[in-house]
């Protein structure tokens, strides 16, 4: 984490320059292939899938002439399922080793939704340089916050990353010129979304969550800002007023959202916002009610209350047609849920495994603004693919177990057995 502080000043000379799959990747021959193609289309049976250059270059029926160059390396898949890499919409990773654990589940993406020090613009840097090992983080720096130094975490990486921004600690609130100034001060350092609390955290026992955080006109002034700036923003948000406050400002994702009501969730499906529920983070808080500390007990009980809560919204959220999106809220430390244990949570609330998957892949890459690079297999998207045994859709659990994960047409694991010559 210090390392990636320490580096960053040379990492963000990076971040500009797009650099894909290393040249000495050769050229990959999928062959014997099913490809899973979204809820809404069959898949596709026995075809080769044709990966250079970090690109799907194409899918042709198998035993087609096509990647015949003698470097190619030629894998008989003996049927199985190549499905696009993961996609966890809301991760707070910040370190490498969970960038790597990320990777060896097949979550090929992951956006930020807050580290105390910019790690992820750090992961995002060597992404950009073209690290193999690490995943495509979409990172959203500092989060907008009423009260930064009454925060978890406080604002002290912020001003310390930018002296000019100091002053900020010494007010009551931000204001409306402070929101935008955390904004501005983001753009900087090239993140892909900005976050802004439009009401209080619900896993800090100090917080509540049912209060809000930014006004009114502090969330109209960061989300103009951001929008200036050409980037999207995400409200953590779990009440009908702090929803519909970060929905009227413009915001394109609301994350959590759990004790939402209907009329909120026609605002959301209106304006096209996507929903995060984060089960996984709930599920998970509420289990660790069986620790100890009076904190978790506390903990464990709001989390019964969000999870009921969350229950009800996504039912909705399905019935009317607002797009939901599997995120975690976790770090990818180990033992920490992943995007396929909310893959199942979302089959579970009664979308099914089709659709679930959908959630971590098409879905997602369109409402985080990634879609013609992310989020499905086609030719001339990203080669970010994880391939499997047998249909997920059949049996989800064959998610904890990839063969193979591709990202950008580089090998990162290989658990497949060849055939004996
Ligand atoms: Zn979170």
């Amino acid at each position: 984490m210090r390392l990636i502080a320490a580096l960053l000043p040379v990492l963000f000379a990076l971040t500009t320059v797009d650099v894909r799959a290393q040249p000495h990747v050769p050229m990959l021959v999928l062959e014997h292939a099913n490809v899973f193609m979204g809820a809404l289309a069959p898949a596709l049976k026995d075809v080769t899938v044709v990966i250079a250059d970090g690109r799907i270059q194409s899918i042709d029926r198998s035993a087609s002439t096509t990647g015949n160059s003698p470097a190619a390396q030629r894998i008989d898949l003996r049927g199985a399922w190549l499905l696009p890499g993961l996609i966890d919409a809301h991760v707070h990773v910040t370190d490498i080793a969970a960038a790597h654990r990320m990777l060896s589940l097949g979550v090929t993406t992951g956006r930020s939704m807050l580290t105390t020090g910019y790690e992820d613009v750090g992961l995002k840097a060597l992404y950009a340089r073209g690290d193999n090992d690490i995943p495509n983080i979409l990172a959203a720096g500092f989060p907008v916050v009423a009260r930064p130094m009454a925060m978890q975490p406080d604002l002290s990486s912020l001003v310390f990353n930018n002296l000019d921004l100091d002053d900020l600690r010494f007010r009551d609130r931000i204001g409306a010129d402070g929101a935008r100034r955390i904004v501005s001060d983001n753009a900087t350092r090239h993140v892909d979304w900005i976050k802004v609390f439009a009401n209080g955290r619900a896993g800090v026992m100090t917080a509540d969550p049912r209060a809000r955080d930014l006004d009114d006109a502090e969330l109209a002034a960061a989300v103009q800002q951001a929008t200036a700036l050409g980037i999207p923003v995400a409200a953590h948000a779990y009440t009908d007023d702090g929803v519909s406050a970060a929905v009227r400002a413009g915001v394109r994702t609301v994350e959590h959202g759990s004790l939402m009501t209907e009329p909120t969730l026609r605002l959301l499906h209106e304006h096209r916002v996507c929903f995060v529920p984060t089960l996984s983070a709930f599920y998970e808080s509420q289990a660790e009610g069986d620790a100890k500390s009076v904190d978790a007990k506390a903990l464990a009980t709001r989390s019964h209350a969000m999870l009921e809560g969350a229950h009800v919204a996504v039912a909705i959220a399905r019935k009317i047609g607002v797009v939901v999106i599997a995120g975690t809220d976790t770090g990818y430390d180990a033992g920490e849920p992943t995007v396929i244990d909310e893959i199942q949570h979302l089959a579970d609330e009664g979308f099914g495994a089709a659709a679930a998957l959908d959630s971590a892949t098409a879905l997602s890459a369109e409402c985080l603004g990634i879609e013609k690079r992310k989020g499905a297999i086609r030719p001339g998207l990203d080669a970010d693919v994880v391939i499997y045994a047998s249909d997920p859709r059949l049996d989800l659990h064959t998610l904890h177990k990839p063969l193979f994960v591709i990202t950008r047409g580089n090998i990162y694991l290989d658990n497949f057995v060849r055939n004996a010559e």
